[in-house]
């Protein structure tokens, strides 16, 4: 094996691994170094999302919401089942065969694009050196002409309630457990939170949430999150906001957890605690002495708005970067870094990066918020369309919800979508593109959409902007 390369990305999560695909696409000799090992001590590719994030988290929704479905829908269409049952087991097996496809799938694509795969710590020494150590031990110094790191992100452990396996567990413990508490217990209503709390509550368990912030989803637009909350409340998930964690201890097999609200002191009793109030960026052990890489006050490596940082050579992507912690923001700022050091052109717009929560109603969105439209002071429009109207969603049993598009009086310029309802995340994309294009709600009022789609919603939310929309009153 070479040990100098033009490229060597450090952490192949989704940040990372598409990185070195593009470095190699782009002719570069690339290594990708990574040391994600599964419980079972195996290497993995895939980093978080791949492991532990993303896919196994869809992989659990889906199979939850099928049960669900089953139970609660299947007759409403005439179908007659009975005995309808879960195997937990069956359903972890299933989410563990996705990811290893997943993870494995990778390896692949490095031979594919010439990758070289180095399974084991990497660490930045000064001089665009990486200090690579093999799961034997043995270390190795590599050179590069550039390091792209992409170390990623850790969940946030709370003083007041430590993690203690299997009783105070983060969010890859709540992706692997065998069976449902009885009572499940939830630190932060965010992304993570509320998709977790809706796999176990979907399995049975009594799921309360605890968040210390008094809005619901505060950085959601907030019609849109007023909607979701209608939702999960008819699902039984008990959602207590304004409520900080103070303190939770094992007791016996259950945990005891303190929370204060506006009234005051109060105690929940529960089997099984996740604590799922966000991520910190992880480096630790990734930079030497030296290096001149610094890091901001909440851990992130700095970086300009193309991911270099302040030493020649040395880029930062992903969740260990500014910026959300989603995976697609990662890949492509990873794939930025690889074409911009190719000398090609290179871009990441952060006003279109999309959100996603893929609970049931689905919850997505691009852009500005209505407040956030409303404070910068801009003149607006919105457009709301009822999944209620659609014929698809009703069709599907599904006609939750609503798109709502906010666009600016003067130009028509759309400034943010917000879906909830079916297949939002799906919806979203067209959105997504719409604002890439710069487009108007006048664009896609005049895009044919085929009928019956969901992505009609889309279409009549932008005629509602004007209030033009065919298949709602334009209230
Ligand atoms: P990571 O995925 O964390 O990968 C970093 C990799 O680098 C790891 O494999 C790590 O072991 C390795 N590494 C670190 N330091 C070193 C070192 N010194 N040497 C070698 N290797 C190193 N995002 C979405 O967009 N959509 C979702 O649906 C979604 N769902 C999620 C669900 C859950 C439960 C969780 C926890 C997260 C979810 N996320 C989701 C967030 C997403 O997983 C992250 O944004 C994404 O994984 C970040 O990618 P990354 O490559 O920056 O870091
Ligand atoms: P996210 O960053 O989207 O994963 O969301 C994490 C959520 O956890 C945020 O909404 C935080 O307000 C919430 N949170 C953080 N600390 C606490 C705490 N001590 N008690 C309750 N909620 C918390």
């Amino acid at each position: 094996m070479a040990d100098s390369f033009d490229v060597i990305v450090i952490g192949g999560g989704p940040a990372g691994y598409p990185a070195a695909i593009r470095a190699g696409q782009n002719k570069l000799t690339v290594a990708c170094i990574d040391e994600w090992r599964n419980r079972d001590g195996t290497y993995a590719f895939g980093g978080t999302c791949l492991n532990a994030g993303c896919i196994p988290s869809k992989a659990l929704l889906e199979s939850t919401e099928l049960y669900h479905r089953a139970r609660e829908e299947f007759a409403l269409h005439g179908i007659k089942t009975s005995g309808v049952s879960v195997d937990v087991a069956q359903m972890q097996k299933r989410k563990a065969g996705i990811v290893k496809t997943s993870t494995q799938g990778i390896l692949a694509l490095f031979k594919g694009a010439g990758v070289t795969p180095l399974q084991g710590h990497g660490k930045l020494l000064p001089g665009r050196r990486v200090e690579y150590t093999a799961a034997d031990g043995t270390k190795r110094e590599l050179t590069a002409a550039h390091v792209i790191l992409a170390s990623g992100s850790v969940p946030l452990e709370l003083k007041c309630a430590p993690f203690q396996a299997p009783h105070i567990i983060d969010s890859q413990g709540a992706l692997e457990l065998d069976s449902a508490p009885k009572r499940l217990g939830v630190i932060g209503a965010g992304v993570i939170g509320l998709e977790l709390g809706s796999v176990w509550r979907r399995l049975g368990s009594e799921v309360t949430v605890l968040e210390a912030l008094p809005d619901f989803l505060a950085i959601a637009d907030q019609q849109l999150a007023k909607e979701a909350a209608r939702h999960f409340k008819k699902q039984g998930l008990d959602i207590r906001l304004g409520a900080r964690v103070t303190g939770a201890r094992v007791a016996g097999d259950a945990v005891e957890v303190a929370y204060e609200d506006a009234a005051g002191a109060h105690g929940l009793t529960v089997d099984r605690l996740i604590v799922a109030v966000g991520r910190r960026p992880y480096t630790k052990d990734l930079l030497a002495e030296g290096t001149g890489i610094e890091l901001d006050e909440r851990g992130f490596i700095k970086v300009d708005q193309q991911c270099r940082t302040a030493v020649e050579g040395i880029w930062a992507v992903g969740d260990c970067v500014r910026g959300p912690m989603l995976a697609h923001k990662g890949k492509e700022e990873g794939v930025m870094a690889a074409d911009l050091i190719a000398g090609h052109f290179g871009e990441v717009n952060y006003k279109t990066v999309p959100a996603v929560i893929y609970t049931a109603p689905e919850i997505a969105w691009v852009g500005q918020t209505e407040e956030q439209v409303k404070a910068s002071g801009r003149p607006y429009k919105v457009g709301v369309f009822p999944f209620l109207a659609n014929g698809r969603a009703r069709a599907m049993e599904q006609a939750q919800g609503f798109a709502k598009i906010l666009a600016a009086r003067d130009d028509d310029e759309i400034l943010g979508v917000h879906i909830v309802g079916p297949m939002a995340g799906e919806l979203i994309a067209e959105a997504v593109l719409a604002m890439e294009y710069s487009a108007s709600t006048e664009d896609l009022q005049r895009t044919i959409h085929a009928h019956p789609t969901l992505s009609e919603s889309l279409h009549e939310a932008a005629l509602a902007a004007d209030k033009r929309a065919i298949d709602s009153l334009n209230r």
